[in-house]
């Protein structure tokens, strides 16, 4: 890495660490609480440049790798995981216009991309694990495509304007096209009232005979399984980040407990059996942030990552629950309160065993590649 790079990245970090502090860690249980970001907060977050954090320089972002990324929402996450996943949608959208767009399609969207919130949207009524039974329907008519179908369960679904969609074409092909809100026949259907990261807006798409021009079409027809594997990917490298970021949050909160909290005269931390929850808290913790900095790393030099991505994800997802749960026994009568934010963080990881590939599925994948190497 250059000095320049290193520099950028350094900026770049402090900059997530003060927004982080200043603007989104403050608002945290009023987030939860209220299932919605404040009025403003979000448009702070397009102010500061932050949807274009990946986004080449070309396309008016900021340029930085997957490395820096991952970090900045391992920083965030701390604060706020719910903002953190808001932006991994984006990331891991605007990853697939890279790598599988069109020039003319990139140029359309990709300058909007640091104003606009791009997500990716497979799940369907009728099952997420299993996307060969999706309904959603692409009919080519001369050179456009119509889109019929109704995606629920997306992430930044109702804030975010772009959508890749996942559909069949009429001879049973996987294909993804991009629609955007502003078309025909679209419209937002409702938002799910999820128990954890409750600022993250995750709603329904509904299309009904979209009209996209052919050069919408992300790859090729036949690609859209591989794409949608990209994606998850992607996005479960950015989970491991943010996954990290509440292991942290957590780990903190036990400790300034054990602190100040005493057992009569001893503080909770000089007492063996709350030492060896707080080491199993910075253990999962330190596992999890390995494990998708190698993800990133390996994504940025051109390795294969899926592996110790899915991995990143499914540790990281039941270990910040598990942890959580020790987080909670610490405080005790305070942790299961809703006053502390243990029991939201909790919530919040939950939904990481889930989105993005459920743990068994992953835990497929994970062992199939082990067994095949
Ligand atoms: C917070 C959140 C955000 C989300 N964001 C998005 C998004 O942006 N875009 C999007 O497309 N979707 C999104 N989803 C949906 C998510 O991808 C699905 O919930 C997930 O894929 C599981 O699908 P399902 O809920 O239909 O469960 P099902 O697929 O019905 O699974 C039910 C259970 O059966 C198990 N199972 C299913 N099939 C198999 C199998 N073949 N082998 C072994 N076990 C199996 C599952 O592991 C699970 O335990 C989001 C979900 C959440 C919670």
């Amino acid at each position: 890495m250059t000095a320049d790079k290193i520099a950028a990245n350094k900026m770049l970090q402090r900059m997530i660490v003060d927004f982080t502090t200043t603007e989104l860690a403050p608002l945290d249980m009023i987030i939860d609480k209220n299932q919605d970001y404040p009025e403003g907060l979000f448009q702070k977050v397009v102010d500061n440049g932050l949807l274009g954090m990946t986004l080449p320089r070309e396309f008016g972002g900021a340029g930085f790798d997957f490395i820096a990324a991952a970090e900045a929402l391992n920083h965030m996450a701390k604060g706020n995981a719910s903002m953190a996943v808001t932006l991994e949608g984006h990331f891991k959208t605007v990853e697939q216009f890279l790598k599988y767009g069109t020039d003319e399609l990139n140029q359309k969207y990709l300058p909007t991309a640091t104003k606009r919130i791009f997500a990716f949207s497979q799940t369907e009524a009728s099952g997420g694990s299993n996307p060969a039974g999706i309904s959603t329907r692409a009919v080519k008519q001369g050179d456009n495509w119509v889109i019929t179908g109704d995606k629920i369960m997306i992430t930044n679904g109702g804030l975010a304007e772009v959508y890749c969609v996942l559909a069949k074409t009429e001879d049973d092909q996987m294909a993804v096209f991009v629609v955007d809100q502003d078309m025909p026949g679209f419209s937002f259907g409702k938002r799910e009232d999820f128990i954890g990261l409750r600022g993250t807006p995750v709603g329904e798409i509904v299309m009904d005979h979209i009209v996209v021009p052919s050069y919408h079409l992300l790859g090729t027809v036949g690609e859209g399984h591989d794409i949608g594997n990209n994606a998850h990917d992607d996005a479960r490298v950015l989970m491991g980040a943010v996954l990290t970021g509440i292991l942290e949050h957590e780990l903190q909160i036990a400790i300034d407990y054990t602190k100040q909290r005493k057992a009569l005269d001893t503080p909770l931390y000089e007492l063996q059996i709350i030492q060896e929850k707080l080491t199993d808290i910075a253990i999962a913790k330190q596992n999890t942030k390995l494990l998708y900095e190698d993800g990133a790393r390996n994504k940025v030099a051109g390795e294969p990552y899926s592996e110790v991505a899915a991995m990143a994800k499914s540790y990281g997802s039941r270990a910040a629950v598990s942890a959580g749960d020790k987080a909670l026994q610490i405080l005790a009568g305070y942790g299961y309160s809703r006053e502390y934010p243990i029991e939201h963080l909790i919530r919040d990881a939950r939904a990481m065993e889930i989105a993005e590939g459920t743990v068994e599925k992953m835990n497929m994948e994970i062992s199939l590649k082990e067994v095949n190497k």
